[in-house]
């Protein structure tokens, strides 16, 4: 049969969770779809092969048409705080077709987003656009190259249809690889209207699934909220090293699983600004590039609350456990950020003033408005003249500073180099360059600029002068980026 041929090997344990946590959804069938882009790497990763995936059966299964063998299609049943406020969500335009069981007995969710209508659609047709779904294949598969934990997409498909919004624009699904598809958003609606023994099943399924070293563990359910704190503890520290701005960081949008999720309104920062906000909808800054750290303890405040019913404490006792480990993230954040930013400008071991070297540099890029990505780049290249720093004051003195701290450091300049390519990447999804590949897509149907683009940020760490034209900051003149969400 034709599963056997693609390679599909579909489990579907999410569906023995209670019934409450999903609706079964048959297909909302759509008339042409056409495949636009395809994953080569990750296809063979999970086992898949790529020729019956291009097949008419195989576009088919991801257009979400036809289900392949040992599916079960279901939303999932989700609630979370939007910009604060408590509501009940879901997948309004997304359906999980099953887990895919990779070659080497990995398992990943296989969610097709822009399939159509589900229960929990509210006011929306559950569509999606070409655009947005081509850019969140971009950005996440950037964020995958760069070595951040990341939701992984496989294909994106045209419908055939339109999709009204401001315009009429192209309809289009793509099918979203994840670790799982579990948020703070999943526990915050067993939490409000499940029962306990549902919510325990939903928190037993999460440590099965993600955390197996819960058996060890003398309390599982502060396990699980110390392993979540740690896994976005390290996302979010890696999301300011490469100056990821994720812009919708509502409860429902962070994963258990710590891979980051949701690419609608996220882009990455040009000139270092700890203030910087492209979504149009944020107009507070809530989710502004320096508040990012403390909303990710914010939500994990709200997971920790949904775990209170299950640590087994009297009330007084578990309420102070949860608060512990919500103080430990900001402790274990602010270690990975500062090893992460040692590691960007070449240091290998400790000393008291490293933090205010770190702090220092990212005062004078704030203060002559230089791009944050380019500014490491240049000092990676041995070629600080390529800084717009270079020439000031403040720079000459900073420079100085930092290389008497690598000369103090056993390691030779050789191996500091060496380090500092490795964390500082030369390519970034620049926010130019994925508009220029998703117009020459949408409007000429030109996929090219798209695939030169994805091959250079596959290597983000690599620098050939291939790829200098890609690491070029827009100009002054270009108006402040803004981005969308909900297309
Ligand atoms: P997001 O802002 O992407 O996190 O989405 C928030 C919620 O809106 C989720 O429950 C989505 O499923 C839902 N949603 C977004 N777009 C649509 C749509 N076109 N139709 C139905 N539901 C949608
Ligand atoms: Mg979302
Ligand atoms: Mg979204």
């Amino acid at each position: 049969n034709d599963s056997l041929e693609t390679g599909w090997n579909l489990e579907t344990s999410y569906s023995n969770l209670p019934k409450t946590f999903y609706s079964i959804i048959e297909p909302n069938p759509v008339p042409s779809p056409k495949i636009t882009i395809l994953n080569q790497p990750l296809a063979s990763e999970l086992g898949l092969h790529t020729k019956p995936l291009q097949s008419e059966e195989g576009v088919a299964i991801l257009a979400g048409n036809r289900f392949p063998q040992g599916s079960m299609p279901l939303a999932q049943a989700y609630a979370g705080h939007q910009f604060g406020h408590f509501t009940m969500l879901g997948d309004g335009r997304a359906l999980l077709v099953g887990e895919q069981i990779t070659p080497k007995g990995e398992r990943f969710d296989i969610q097709l987003k822009g399939s159509g209508r589900t229960p929990y659609s509210r006011g929306g047709d559950g569509r999606a656009a070409l655009g947005p779904m081509l850019r969140e294949y971009i950005i996440s598969e950037a964020m995958h190259a760069l070595g951040i934990a990341t939701t992984r997409s496989l294909a994106v498909v045209t419908t055939g249809e339109e999709v009204i919004r401001e315009n009429h624009l192209t309809g289009a699904i793509m099918t979203r690889v994840a670790a799982s598809h579990l948020r703070v958003g999943t526990f915050e609606y067993a939490a409000q209207w499940g029962t306990t023994e549902e919510l325990k099943a939903l928190a037993d399924y999460t440590l099965k699934r993600h955390y197996p070293g819960f058996v060890e563990a003398e309390n599982p359910y502060l396990f699980l909220l110390q392993e979540v704190i740690k896994g976005q503890a390290a996302l979010i520290a890696q999301w300011q090293m490469v100056g990821f701005i994720h812009g919708v960081m509502n409860t429902d949008n962070m994963t258990i699983s710590g891979e980051t999720i949701d690419y609608g309104p996220c882009a990455f920062m040009d000139k270092y600004d700890p203030a910087t906000v492209f979504s149009s909808i944020d107009r507070r800054g809530r989710y502004a590039y320096s508040n990012q750290p403390k909303i990710a303890a914010w939500n994990l405040a709200r997971f920790a609350e949904t775990l209170l019913p299950l640590l087994n404490e009297n009330q007084g006792r578990a309420v102070n456990m949860a608060q512990e480990s919500i103080e430990d993230f900001t402790e274990i954040f602010h270690c990975n950020w500062l090893g992460g930013m040692r590691a960007k400008l070449g240091l290998f071991n400790q000393e008291k003033e490293d933090e205010a070297l770190i702090e220092d540099l990212l005062n004078i890029m704030q203060k002559y408005e230089v791009d944050y990505t380019n500014t490491f780049r240049a000092l990676t290249l041995e070629k600080p003249e390529e800084t717009a720093l270079f020439g000031t004051d403040d720079f000459a003195q900073w420079h100085n500073r930092w290389q008497k701290r690598l000369d103090r450091q056993q390691q030779s300049m050789v191996e500091a180099l060496q380090l500092m390519q490795k964390n500082n990447p030369m390519v970034i999804p620049r926010n130019h360059r994925v508009e220029e590949a998703l117009k020459a897509a949408e409007e000429k149907g030109d996929y090219t600029v798209m695939e030169k683009l994805l091959e250079v940020l596959a290597k983000p760490y690599v620098h050939t002068p291939e790829h200098d034209e890609y690491s070029t900051a827009p100009g002054p003149s270009v108006r402040p980026y803004r981005t969308f969400c909900g297309t």
